[in-house]
């Protein structure tokens, strides 16, 4: 890694990834040592996609929320180019791109994603704003009376399914608007509803469905949808459904010469660093933390540009590690807002509920979704970009 000292002038730190985690460490490399570091980011989607405005967008007519990337690239004094990372030559310290450039690096950052699979076959996979016009569709049928029953199911092993329990909520609040008569229900493995966020959310949030009218079905593992429509569960039960809807399983990225476990993820140290590879970083959904969310990737980006300026001379405060999450659910007469604390494993430690925005420093605001120390403030400056077709994926 170039140091302080370095006679080449600042350190070349490349940041392979268009999203939440690869955007708040550049403008926290630019926050934390501007003069130190060179930053070139290299993403395959020329835009920022803030895929959690999905859920509302199905039921408006807003266009999906994007970011123009340059333009971000630009504010942050950092070049950017539109191209995707194929390769990793970590004892020479540089990468091959799919346009077959070859960059050299001092860092690199890596927080491509990761690959939405199927989850339950059968069932209608809400990946991100690519799905908004089936769901658009599915409730067009619900009003219609052309369908009766839609489910949606959480899959086994999902870290993060507040996304189908605001579809729930949304599609049961449309239907109530619209005096239609469909039914609603939603079935997960969890016991209670989003329980990561602990008792006392938990309960606000049954209510929550409860007064919509979605029926929550716990502690039911969905398997895959059947000839009839069903959904089969792993008890053997099956619960009728005229549709089901569901979130994907996530898979790692693979980038050669970059390990990483048997589903493709890469495993770093607490600070992020990716393990055997110097120099090399890595955050959000692509790493082998169990929780995938926007904040965390946020944070662990945070904790990457903290140690990349640090090496390279800047003064900056000692990192400290920290893992919490934190959400707005959408779909009730207000939002809400959840946070819990995580362990090094993403197992919750502490919970708690906040019934009118983040008061931890975080400066939410009513359309914010994802809290980043630097993305956040920085996106309240920025309109978002004219809708252009997400391509990438
Ligand atoms: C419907 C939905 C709702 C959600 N709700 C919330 C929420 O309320 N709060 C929250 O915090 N999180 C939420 N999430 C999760 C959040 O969106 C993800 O955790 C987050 O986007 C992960 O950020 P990331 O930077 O790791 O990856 P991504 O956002 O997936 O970005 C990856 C980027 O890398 C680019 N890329 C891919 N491969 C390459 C390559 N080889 N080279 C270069 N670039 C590449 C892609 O084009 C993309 O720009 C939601 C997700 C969904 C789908």
């Amino acid at each position: 890694m170039a140091s302080a000292t370095s006679p080449s002038g600042p350190a070349q730190v490349l940041i392979a990834g268009g999203g939440f985690g690869a955007v708040e460490a550049m403008l926290a490399l630019r926050a934390l040592a501007p003069e130190r570091v060179r930053v070139t980011l290299i993403s395959a989607s020329p835009v920022l996609a803030y895929k959690p405005a999905a859920t509302t967008e199905s039921f408006d007519e807003t266009p999906p929320r994007m970011y123009d990337l340059q333009a971000i690239a630009d504010d942050a004094g950092a070049s950017f180019r539109v191209d995707r990372l194929e390769a990793v030559a970590p004892h020479d310290h540089s990468v091959r791109l799919e346009s077959f450039a070859f960059l050299d690096y001092d860092a690199l950052v890596l927080a491509v994603g990761a690959r939405p699979a199927r989850a339950i076959p059968g069932a209608l996979t809400f990946r991100d704003q690519r799905e908004v016009n089936h769901i658009r569709h599915l409730t067009s049928e619900l009003r219609a009376g052309k369908l009766h029953r839609v489910v949606f199911a959480v899959p086994h092993g999902c870290s993060w399914p507040l996304p189908l329990y605001e579809l729930a909520l949304l599609t049961a609040t449309h239907l109530q608007e619209w005096g239609a008569a469909g039914e609603v229900v939603l079935v997960s493995p969890e016991s209670t509803p989003l329980e990561v966020f602990g008792a006392q959310a938990s309960r606000l949030v049954a209510d929550l469905l409860a007064e919509r009218g979605v029926r929550f079905i716990g502690e039911s593992d969905p398997q895959s949808v059947e000839h009839n429509g069903a959904l089969s569960l792993a008890s053997g039960e099956t619960l009728e459904a005229d549709c089901v809807v569901a979130v994907p399983e996530l898979r790692g990225p693979r980038i050669t010469g970059v390990p990483t476990d048997r589903w493709g993820f890469v495993t770093t140290d607490a600070l992020g660093s990716v393990t055997g590879l110097p120099d090399v970083y890595a955050a959000g959904d692509m790493t082998s933390f169990p929780i995938k969310q926007g904040g965390l990737a946020a944070q662990q980006a945070d904790l990457i540009a903290q140690r990349i300026a640090s090496e390279n001379g800047a003064a900056v405060k000692e990192p400290r590690v920290q893992h919490v999450l934190r959400a707005r659910l959408i779909g009730g007469p207000h939002p809400i807002f959840l946070r819990t604390e995580l362990d090094e494993l993403g197992q919750a430690t502490t919970a708690n509920l906040q019934h009118q925005s983040f008061d931890d420093g975080g400066s939410f605001t009513s359309l914010e979704k994802v809290f980043g120390r630097y993305l956040t403030p920085y996106l309240h400056t920025r309109e978002p970009a004219l809708s252009q077709s997400l391509t990438d994926g």
